[in-house]
């Protein structure tokens, strides 16, 4: 099977890890500082705050912008449910934003036309979670724009999109959001196993976040509220969590982070050499926006199916039979037994839904060859020949 993503995990990568395991930390060491430290300076951010997964990152950001109850976040219905889950963690209400057709981002349009309508109903976003998906950049300065005259905070969920660029900046260098997130999972484009990390310009969310990942404790007197008893005293100042990244972790990150910008220019290589070569099927290749440089995570297909006798799933089908596996990101948020239990109901985002029946996501990671990549074009033509 050629699967959709994988890791590259290089001997340097291993013997990093190795090297942690023989010294005297492994959680809470020096190792985190020095990931987080790597990544800010490689994104032009202020501050980087490592944690245990984008999930959580996703979480510390939306309580250190104070959303809770009474508040709403919006996001794309296309994206993991971890982009929507964390407004409801908050206890806030989360509704979607319809996406472009063409970018497949959440649409500034939509989300300009929406804040026009809360407005007169009192219902404006607290927070706006702008995805960029596959690793394209949303158009983050139109949606900072509306930012500025709804009243909104931005998160930027980038867990596809670290190494990417938009209008000549690394994405996560905050110029048009609050906080940015990344993932690190397997499959996406540098890895520490489980990880995440959340980036900003701004000390006091920074602050919050960080008090929030380890219990909401502190040894800092600065951020007591009362006398320091002795040496051994510390406090309690919020309800935080244990979302800490082990040392382990950020020694793979440190180690796979110097790797970054080749991951990113290799995605880059294929997409372009499966652009050229699907060019004649009958498939939409990703479009890409002039002001970004995507961070690839994901190849994404859509069947034309006018022009084809097979269905959507025959087409998935018969990719999985032949060997490739095949993917699909996603299956709109809304539309989950979750979230149909909040009231959302199929047809609410056309573009969405629309989008999800001629999605495919083909292989695509950095260690895959030439021969894999043409093995899964000749099963695609093949798929969609059949009848
Ligand atoms: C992977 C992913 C997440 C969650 O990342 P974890 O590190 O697995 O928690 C969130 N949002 C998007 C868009 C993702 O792809």
């Amino acid at each position: 099977m050629i699967p959709y993503g994988r890791q590259d995990i290089q001997q340097a990568d291993i013997d990093v890890v190795l090297d942690v395991l023989h010294s005297d930390f492994l959680t809470q060491g020096p190792m985190v500082p020095r990931f987080e430290q790597a990544v800010a300076e490689k994104v032009g951010a202020r501050h980087a705050l490592a944690v245990n997964s984008a999930t959580s990152a996703l979480h510390v950001a939306c309580l250190a912008l104070g959303l809770g109850e009474g508040d709403w976040l919006w996001t794309t219905p296309v994206t993991f449910v971890a982009s929507a889950n964390c407004g409801l963690y908050c206890g806030a209400q989360v509704d979607f934003v319809d996406i472009d057709p063409r970018t497949y981002n959440l649409c500034p349009r939509a989300l300009g036309a929406k804040l026009e309508q809360a407005e007169q109903t009192g219902r404006l976003p607290k927070v706006v979670v702008a995805v960029h998906l596959c690793g394209q950049p949303c158009k983050m300065e139109a949606i900072h724009a509306l930012g500025q005259r709804f009243g909104f905070r931005i998160i930027e969920d980038a867990s596809h999109a670290i190494g990417g660029q938009y209008q000549g900046e690394y994405i996560g260098s905050g110029r048009y959001s609050d906080i940015t997130v990344f993932s690190f999972h397997p499959v996406k484009i540098i890895t520490t196993a489980e990880g995440g990390m959340a980036l900003t310009n701004n000390d006091a969310l920074a602050s919050r976040m960080d008090l929030l990942r380890s219990h909401g404790v502190t040894r800092d007197p600065e951020l007591m509220t009362h006398e320091v008893d002795g040496p051994w005293y510390y406090q309690q100042v919020a309800l935080g969590f244990n979302y800490r990244m082990t040392e382990l972790q950020a020694a793979l990150g440190v180690s796979q982070l110097e790797r970054l910008d080749d991951y990113v220019a290799t995605r880059n290589a294929l997409a372009t050499r499966y652009d050229e070569q699907l060019a004649g099927l009958p498939v939409t290749t990703p479009w890409q926006h002039p002001d970004s440089y995507s961070g690839r995570h994901l190849y994404v297909i859509r069947l034309e199916l006018n022009q084809v006798r097979v269905t959507h799933r025959q087409v998935f089908e018969s990719l999985r039979e032949q060997g490739i596996g095949v993917n699909l990101h996603y299956i709109p948020v809304h539309t989950q037994p979750y979230y149909q239990q909040l009231g959302f109901r199929p047809g609410d985002f056309p573009e969405a839904e629309c989008y999800y029946a001629q999605a495919i996501s083909l292989p695509l990671y950095p260690t895959m060859n030439d021969t894999q990549q043409d093995l899964v074009i000749a099963a695609l033509r093949q798929s969609l020949e059949a009848s």
